[in-house]
């Protein structure tokens, strides 16, 4: 596992070898190396900073200096932080239900992020665990969108809210929580507008709807190619919306998985779910070794 990362920590330290302890500067050299593998993997620059000063603290300690292949110990000390600073194993995967139904959750995100796709993906999710779901879109401005969300709906075997034309967003969530509490609801997903770019319409439409339904769970969702931006996405919602967790889309994609680590520590939110195909039960748990390994690649 790590290849890469092995091997250009077994060049450091073959330089290195026939001493007997590394030095200070020995280690900053191997986590040069760690470093320029994190920054690869696309992972912000300040996350990166972060990282290695916690990485060296770790890497000063004994276990290093006696260790017979300090490359591997390196590699495992980067490893293991990934790991802790990715939520460790504890992340909770679970969404958080309601024990007084409807459970409200929101999804925010931009558009093109995978949001409405992965509000299919919950609701199929939801009701394999035998929830009664009920999916409604706000995304006003595009009634293609809404219709794609009744299609999924659909496929996911669950009731999506009839589409009432010409009716504001606010009004829709209104209804929507009317609706699901009048009819038994378990859980009510609220499928909210994106944009293409972050703006301030689309921020206060989005904290209008959250003071509205008080969700119990509010997704940002999250594009994991999108690298460096998502960071910026994330930093924007979580100043706005009472923000519970993120989902990162295409995790089958090429990317490396930087920017799931990014969004984890600028936000200290958990990551939920992985979204990892375009069908609709393509939604994995988050697992932090996984995406770990990921970015060591
Ligand atoms: P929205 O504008 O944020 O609602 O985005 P959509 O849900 O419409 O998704 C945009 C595109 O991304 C669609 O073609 C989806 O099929 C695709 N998509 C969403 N999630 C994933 C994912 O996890 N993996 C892959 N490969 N494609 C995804």
């Amino acid at each position: 596992m790590f290849d890469a990362l092995s091997d250009r920590l077994s060049t450091v330290f073959d330089r290195l070898s026939g001493r007997g302890v590394l030095s200070d500067k020995d280690i900053d050299e191997a986590l040069r190396e760690v470093r320029v593998a994190l920054l690869e993997a696309d992972v912000a620059l300040p996350v990166v900073r972060e990282f290695i000063a916690k990485a060296k603290e770790r890497a000063t300690g004994e276990a290093v200096i006696r260790a017979v292949k300090p490359a591997d110990q390196v590699v495992k000390i980067t490893y293991d932080g990934l790991v802790e600073m990715l939520g460790g194993d504890k992340e909770p995967e679970a969404l958080n239900l309601s024990l007084n139904p409807p459970t409200i959750i929101m999804m925010a995100g931009l558009q093109g992020s995978g949001k409405t796709t992965t509000a299919g993906k919950l609701a199929l999710r939801l009701q394999k665990e035998r929830k009664k779901v009920l999916l409604a879109s706000l995304d006003t401005r595009r009634p293609a969108a809404m219709e794609q969300l009744a299609t999924l709906a659909t496929q996911a075997g669950v009731e999506s809210l009839p589409i009432v034309a010409g009716q504001a967003a606010p009004d829709i969530a209104k209804r929507a929580m009317t609706a699901a509490k009048l009819q038994g609801y378990d859980v009510l997903i609220l499928d909210t507008a994106g944009r293409t770019t972050l703006d301030e319409a689309m921020m206060s439409e989005a904290a209008e709807i959250a003071r509205i339904a008080n969700p119990h769970e509010t997704l940002l969702v999250a594009d994991s190619l999108t690298g460096q931006d998502a960071v910026r996405t994330a930093k924007a919602f979580h100043e706005r919306l009472p923000l519970t967790g993120l989902v990162l889309t295409r995790a089958d994609g090429d990317g490396r998985g930087g920017a799931a680590l990014s969004m984890r520590a600028v936000t200290g939110l958990p990551i939920k779910f992985l979204g990892v195909s375009e069908k609709i039960d393509g939604l994995d748990a988050f697992d932090a070794h996984r995406v770990a390994g990921r970015i060591l690649g």
